[in-house]
């Protein structure tokens, strides 16, 4: 079996996380994305993985609600700090071995952010889950997966979410629209899909690292769009 990158980071937004409190916990898709990621290690793959916590706050909603805009991200990066401590948990039963590492330092909890501590525990099968975004308001953590993907030298970043990828328009909107499965960076700034933060894009473009969208809903789709099966839009 020929896998296409070596080194990724996979965002997962917290939206994948949603319904823990109400599903039966061996469906659910952290424990389907657990299983894929173990076969991965197995093959020799280095998994970092970018958590979002929208599921819980995202700061562009508490600001609406009237908190100030920085409190409000600082809200939003601790929500990701608690969707990395779930995560790992998840990771941790099928005893895959997990660093999770955090932009806003709490040693209590977490390791502190450390880039060089991170390339090695990759090399060494160890899956780095990064929280607390790049540790600044005013951004998300899709940045933070692109900013993340470039300074560990990653392949790819992958974004799974419950779309299978670009469309010309909303499909649940508009019948009349199209899929893409190749687009490169510059017709993503230029025709604004909200499928990713615009600075994501600029980011993986000045660096040329390429982004996968894809659906991580749908059965083993992790493991197909490393093997370059058709699966997801591919941004390069
Ligand atoms: N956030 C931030 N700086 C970062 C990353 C995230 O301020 O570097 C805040 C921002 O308010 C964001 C929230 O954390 O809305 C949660 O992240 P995001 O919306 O990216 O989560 P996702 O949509 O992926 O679940």
């Amino acid at each position: 079996m020929k896998f296409l990158y070596k080194r990724i980071v996979l965002k997962i937004s917290g939206e994948v996380i949603n319904g823990i409190n109400t599903s039966n916990t061996e469906n659910h898709i952290l424990y389907t994305i657990a299983k894929d990621i173990k076969y991965l290690l197995s093959h020799g793959i280095e998994i970092s993985i970018v958590i979002g916590g929208g599921n819980l706050f995202r700061g562009a909603s508490l600001s609406k609600f009237g908190i100030n805009k920085v409190t409000a991200d600082y809200i939003g990066m601790l929500s990701t700090v608690i969707n990395g401590l779930f995560f790992k948990d998840v990771l941790n039963k099928f005893n895959i071995s997990v660093c999770l590492m955090s932009s806003i330092f709490m040693h209590t909890m977490c390791d502190s952010y450390n880039l060089d501590k991170a390339k090695n525990l990759l090399s060494n099968s160890v899956v780095v889950i990064f929280c607390g975004g790049i540790g600044n308001p005013f951004f998300t953590t899709d940045s933070a997966a692109c900013v993340r993907a470039i300074e560990i030298n990653a392949e790819i970043v992958l974004k799974g979410t419950k779309v299978n990828g670009i469309y010309s328009d909303d499909p649940c909107n508009s019948t009349d629209v199209m899929f893409y499965k190749n687009l490169n960076y510059q017709d993503v700034l230029n025709q604004e899909f909200k499928i990713m933060d615009l600075t994501a894009f600029s980011l993986a473009r000045d660096h040329n690292i390429p982004i996968c969208i894809f659906n991580i809903n749908n059965k083993k789709s992790l493991i197909r769009v490393l093997l370059g099966k058709d699966e997801g839009t591919l941004v390069s």
